[in-house]
C-alpha cells in the first residue's frame, strides 16, 4: 500500500468552547401552538424548512408536514438548491447554513440560532488551514463537509460521509495526494478503506469521539444478536466493530432493510427519530459513551444542534433574524468544491479532474 499519514497538532476544543445540550421545555399546547404561528408564517413568506436529522423530533416533523426536507448535510444542500422557496431556514449548524447561501445566494438563508457551530468548523481555522495547504502544494486538498465556507473556498473537493470513500478512490486512481480534513477518524478510515497518500488533519467531532471499543464490545456479548451500526466519525475501535459504516442516511437505510431485530447505533441520537418511523417494531441501543455523569459532550447528543428549536424557529420567521451571509468571492470558489461533488454523486463519476489541483 502507497501511503503516508503526517499527524499535525491536535485539534481539541476547550471545554469553554462546548456548550451544554439544552431542550426546549414545551408542552403540547404550546408545540401546537408554536407550529400553527410557524406553518402561517411558512406560507406567507414562501420560506421551508430544510432540516438535519440530528435536530429536535418537534423539527424533524414539522418539517416533513410542511414540504421541507430532514436529511443529511448533502441532501439539505440538494434539496435546498432545487427548492422553489424563497426562504430556507435552515435547522442544523452554522456549516449547513453557510452551504445552503453558497448554492443559493439570491435565497435568503435563515438559522434558528447563529451559535450553532460543530467541532469540527471550529478545530480547523482558515488561516492555519490555508497555510498548511501553501505548505504542500503538490496535494489535491479535500474538506468535508463540517467546515467553514472559507475552508471550502480554499479546498479542491468537498465530501460527505457517505461520498468520502468514492472520492478519494477516484482521486487515488489519478495519482492524486491528498490533504484531508478536518476529521481525523473519518480521515483514518478512508485512508484505510483507500490506501490513499493522505495528510490528515487532526480534528474530531466531540459527540462520535466519546463512542468506546471495550465498553461496545461488551454490549454486543450480551447481545450478539444486534448488529452495530457505526458513523465513521467514530474512532477506529469502534468502526472495527461495525456490521456497517455510513453516513446518517446510509445507516437509516441499513436499520430499515437489515433483517435484525435489536440494532446499537453509534451515532446522534437525534437519528433515532427517524428510524423509529421507519421500524417501530425494531429496538434501538445507543453505543456507549463515556458514560452516566460524564460531560454533554458524552450523552450522543450534538450540543450545537439542540440550540435548533421551534420558538427559535418562530422567532427568525417574525424577525428575519440570524440572516446567513457570505462574502462573494468565497461563494464563487466554495461553489465549485461542492458542486464538483454534487456532479460526482449525479454522474457516478464521469467528471473529469481539470480544475482539480
Ligand atoms: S454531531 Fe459532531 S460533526 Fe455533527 S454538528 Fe455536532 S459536533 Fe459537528
Amino acid at each position: 500500500m502507497n501511503s503516508e499519514t503526517t499527524y499535525l497538532r491536535s485539534y481539541t476544543l476547550k471545554k469553554e468552547q462546548i456548550p451544554p445540550v439544552i431542550s426546549e421545555d414545551i408542552d403540547d399546547y404550546e408545540r401546537e401552538s408554536l407550529k400553527k404561528k410557524i406553518k402561517e408564517l411558512l406560507d406567507q413568506q414562501e420560506a421551508v424548512i430544510v432540516s438535519h436529522y440530528y435536530t429536535d423530533s418537534d423539527l424533524q416533523i414539522l418539517a416533513d408536514e410542511t414540504g421541507g426536507c430532514v436529511s443529511d448535510s448533502l441532501d439539505m444542500a440538494r434539496f435546498g438548491n432545487q427548492s422553489s422557496a424563497k426562504t430556507l431556514i435552515v435547522c442544523g449548524v452554522r456549516f449547513m447554513g453557510e452551504t445552503a447561501k453558497i448554492l443559493n445566494p439570491e435565497k435568503r438563508i435563515l438559522m434558528p440560532d447563529m451559535d450553532a457551530n460543530c467541532s469540527l468548523d471550529l478545530g480547523c481555522p482558515e488561516d492555519e488551514f490555508s497555510k498548511f495547504c501553501d505548505e504542500n502544494p503538490e496535494h489535491v486538498v479535500v474538506v468535508y463537509a463540517n467546515t467553514s465556507a472559507a475552508v471550502k473556498a480554499r479546498a479542491d473537493w468537498m465530501v460527505t460521509s457517505g461520498s468520502a470513500v468514492d472520492v478519494i478512490n477516484y482521486l487515488k486512481k489519478k495519482n492524486k495526494k491528498i490533504i484531508w480534513a478536518p476529521d481525523k477518524y473519518l480521515g483514518e478510515y478512508v485512508q484505510k478503506k483507500s490506501g490513499a497518500e493522505m495528510l490528515i488533519w487532526q480534528g474530531s467531532c466531540i459527540v462520535h469521539e466519546e463512542f468506546k471499543g471495550k465498553e461496545l464490545a461488551s454490549l454486543r456479548k450480551n447481545h450478539p444478536d444486534a448488529k452495530v451500526l457505526v458513523h465513521p466519525e467514530s474512532p477506529s475501535s469502534v468502526i472495527e466493530q461495525a456490521d456497517m459504516v455510513g453516513s446518517t442516511t446510509e445507516i437509516i437505510k441499513a436499520f430499515g432493510d437489515m433483517n435484525a431485530k435489536k440494532f446499537i447505533v453509534a451515532t446522534d441520537k437525534g437519528i433515532f427519530h427517524k428510524m423509529k418511523e421507519l421500524a417501530n417494531n425494531k429496538i434501538i441501543m445507543e453505543a456507549p459513551t463515556a458514560g452516566k455523569g460524564a460531560t454533554c459532550t458524552s450523552c450522543a447528543h450534538c450540543p450545537w444542534m439542540a440550540m435548533n428549536s421551534l420558538k427559535k424557529l418562530l422567532h427568525v420567521l417574525k424577525t428575519g433574524e440570524n440572516e446567513i451571509f457570505v462574502e462573494d468571492q468565497i461563494i464563487s470558489s466554495a461553489k465549485n468544491s461542492i458542486e464538483k461533488l454534487l456532479k460526482f454523486t449525479s454522474n457516478n463519476q464521469s467528471i473529469g479532474l481539470a480544475n482539480d489541483a
